[in-house]
């Protein structure tokens, strides 16, 4: 299992802001910003590289939860919003997840 389904069954614990059944967002355990969460699929895709056609819609509501989510947390000034896909991303985590970072300036080009 990979840590974010130890997460999801409630094994490990997280600070989970959001979930239905297809998702579940929770705040990042080594924020990069004042506010880091991840919004996760619960159906394990290990990364964007794996993703098909028909992860179309999944992949489509795990933005449209980061938009809602960043309402929620009154991004209102801005916030990124990342999915890293392999080694040269700096994807840790073999479950996809997407980052949605706010609360202070980010950098672009990103390091
Ligand atoms: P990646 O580097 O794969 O794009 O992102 C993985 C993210 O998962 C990292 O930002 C890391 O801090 C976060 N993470 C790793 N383990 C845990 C955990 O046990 N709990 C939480 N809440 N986040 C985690």
């Amino acid at each position: 299992m990979t840590i974010f389904e130890k997460i999801i069954a409630r094994q490990t614990p997280a600070k989970i802001i959001w979930e239905d059944d297809d998702a579940i967002a929770f705040h990042d355990v080594n924020p990069q910003a004042p506010v880091h969460v991840l919004i996760v699929p619960k159906r394990v895709v290990p990364r964007l590289t794996e993703a098909t056609d028909s992860d179309s819609a999944l992949l489509g509501k795990l933005l449209l939860v980061a938009r809602d989510i960043a309402k929620k947390l009154d991004l209102s000034s801005g916030y990124r919003v990342v999915i890293n896909s392999g080694p040269d991303a700096g994807e840790s985590v073999p479950h996809l997840h997407v980052h949605l970072l706010g609360k202070r300036a980010l950098a672009w080009p990103p390091g």
